[in-house]
C-alpha cells in the first residue's frame, strides 16, 4: 500500500494529519477540543470507516493538539499515544505549570471541564525514544512541553515536528511564552541533526515539500549528515 499524508481541513488549533504507512491508519495531532467531527468527516470523504483509525497521536499534550484527542478515540475505537513525559498532563492531578491548557479544568464547574478535557478517562500507550508506531519512529524532542516528539516517516521521507518547529512566517522555534523549559526547546531541533528527510510537516504553519532537512539545517546553522 502506498503511504499518505494528507493535513485534515476543518481542524481548530494546530494542523492535523492523516498517515498512513505500513503500520495502519493514524491521525496526529487532531485539534482543539470538538474537531473530531472534522477528522470523521475528512475520513468518510476518503472511503474510509472511522473503524479503520488504529492511533491517534500526539506531538504534545498541549490543547489545540490534543483537545479533541478522547473524543475521536471513542468515536472510532482508536488508541492515544503520546510521549511518557506528557501523559501525566491528561489526567487529573497533572502538573500545574504555565501553557499546559489543562490547569483551566480546575477552576471551572465540573460539566464544561468534562467537556474540555477530553482526556481525562482515556487510557494512553506511553511513547519513548526509538520507538516505531504506526510505522513511525518517535524522536524525544523535549522543551517545548517535556514530553514533545518528532515522527519520521522513512517510508516517505518525512518528518511531523509538532511544535518544536513551526513554519508560520519562515521556520521558527517557540516563543519562551509557551516553552516548558525555554533553555531546553532552543535546543531540541539539535536532535534532528543527522536525520536526512525531503518533507517537513508542522503543527503551524505551511509543510516543507522539498529538501526539508536541508533547510531545517539552514535554519539552525548546523550541517546535517546525510544518512
Ligand atoms: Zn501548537
Ligand atoms: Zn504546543
Amino acid at each position: 500500500m502506498d503511504a499518505l499524508i494528507a493535513s485534515i481541513p476543518g481542524v481548530r488549533g494546530a494542523q492535523a494529519y492523516l498517515y498512513e504507512g505500513s503500520g495502519g491508519l493514524a491521525v496526529i495531532d487532531p485539534g482543539y477540543t470538538g474537531s473530531f467531527r472534522a477528522v470523521l468527516r475528512f475520513l468518510a470523504e476518503h472511503g474510509r470507516a472511522a473503524q479503520e483509525l488504529r492511533w491517534v497521536i500526539l506531538t504534545h499534550h498541549h490543547v489545540d493538539h490534543g483537545g479533541t484527542a478522547l473524543a475521536l478515540c471513542q468515536a472510532t475505537g482508536a488508541r492515544l499515544a503520546l510521549h511518557a513525559d506528557d501523559a501525566p498532563y491528561l489526567v487529573p492531578g497533572r502538573p500545574r505549570e504555565r501553557m499546559t491548557g489543562w490547569g483551566l479544568i480546575d477552576v471551572i464547574p465540573a460539566g464544561l471541564a468534562q467537556y474540555l478535557m477530553t482526556c481525562a478517562a482515556c487510557e494512553t500507550t506511553r511513547l519513548y525514544e526509538g520507538d516505531t508506531i504506526a510505522g513511525l519512529r518517535v524522536i524525544h524532542a523535549p522543551g517545548h512541553t517535556p514530553g514533545s516528539i518528532c515522527l519520521f516517516a522513512p517510508e516517505e521521507s518525512a518528518l511531523f515536528l509538532g511544535d518544536v518547529l513551526n513554519n508560520q512566517r519562515g521556520l521558527a522555534r517557540p516563543p519562551w511564552t509557551v516553552n516548558y523549559n525555554h533553555r531546553r526547546a532552543q535546543r531540541a531541533p539539535l536532535r534532528l541533526s543527522g536525520l536526512t528527510f525531503e518533507r517537513a510537516y508542522f503543527g503551524h504553519g505551511s509543510p516543507l515539500l522539498h529538501d526539508a532537512s536541508g533547510l531545517i539545517a539552514g535554519y539552525l546553522g548546523a550541517r546535517l549528515h546525510l544518512q
